[in-house]
């Protein structure tokens, strides 16, 4: 048994939807079936106004019949943490400043096999006066980026095997100063002796950045659990106007047994679904949502 700790980390933007309760009732069922702790963290580095959102999707985790170990933690509250690992990053020699907008990036000439999606480079190899240069040109206060040197980074996931993705220059500091969430995570992740992360696969690219920056950091790997998600009819990602969607909107003891239900499992409880739970039956495809009517 592990004596590490897995947890569920919601980012305050809206209400909760069966989706990611049900994330979160695996990410419980992960760390409580390994015998690890489970931790609750609120996301809120990006939605730094919602604490009465991030107070309610705790209540309905609460609700569901979820417990975490440790009171949950707001990323909000230690700045420090992030601070220090950006100047030893930057001590290191491995960041440096980045004047692009999301256009600027769309827009640069790209090298014929430069992968999608990945920083062209713009600012990596400035001269000290190009770079000052483009400081006065734009106006705006530089992003860090990490200077990686990989183009690519395998991490093994439970779910989904060997997972190869792009690691380019990822921003770590965003121009207004905060930690970006590519950093955020992985340090906090650390700082809370995480070492299992059960999250929507829609987060799976993301994780050869952060496994890469965590080894940078000399923390180790964590084991990835990325489920599948919940559309809605039309294959989307389910949303609000798909009608009822939220706890409050379906209820308990409704909510939970619907997602026992997609998750294969006879039981209706938490308890009872631990008893059943078996990482390696779980449904690999993502759940279409029908709300009961
Ligand atoms: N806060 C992120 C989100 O809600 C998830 C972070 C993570 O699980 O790594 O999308």
């Amino acid at each position: 048994m592990a004596t590490g700790a897995g947890r569920f980390a919601p980012s305050p933007s809206a209400d909760l939807h069966i989706g990611n309760l049900r994330t979160a009732v695996l990410a419980w069922l992960f760390a409580r079936s390994t015998g690890r702790r489970f931790l609750m963290r609120v996301d809120d580095l990006d939605d730094r106004t919602h604490a009465d959102i991030a107070a309610r999707q705790l209540d309905d985790l609460a609700a569901i019949g979820l417990t975490w170990d440790e009171p949950a933690q707001w990323q909000t509250a230690h700045p420090q943490r992030y601070h220090d690992v950006v100047a030893e990053l930057a001590d290191r020699g491995l960041l440096y400043e980045c004047y692009c907008s999301r256009r600027d990036i769309q827009q640069a000439p790209r090298a014929p096999h430069a992968p999608q999606g990945a920083y062209p480079g713009t600012c990596r190899d400035l001269t000290d006066a190009a770079r000052a240069a483009r400081g006065e040109e734009t106006g705006r206060p530089p992003a860090l980026r990490l200077r990686t040197d990989v183009i690519t980074y395998t991490v093994h996931d439970v779910l989904h095997g060997e997972y190869t993705g792009i690691v380019d220059d990822f921003v770590v500091r965003r121009g207004d100063g905060v930690a970006a969430y590519n950093l955020a995570v992985v340090v906090d992740d650390a700082a809370q002796g995480i070492d299992q992360v059960v999250r929507g696969d829609d987060l799976l690219a993301s994780s050869p950045r952060q496994a890469y920056l965590a080894r940078l950091l000399g923390h180790p790997e964590p084991v990835y659990a990325h489920v599948a998600l919940v559309l809605n009819e039309d294959g989307a990602r389910l949303a609000k106007r798909d009608g009822a969607v939220t706890l409050a909107e379906i209820g308990m003891p409704r909510a939970l047994e619907q997602i026992a239900e997609s998750l294969g499992f006879r039981a209706t409880t938490l308890e009872g679904m631990l008893d059943e739970f078996d990482a390696d039956r779980l449904p690999r495809h993502p759940w279409v949502y029908r709300p009961d009517s």
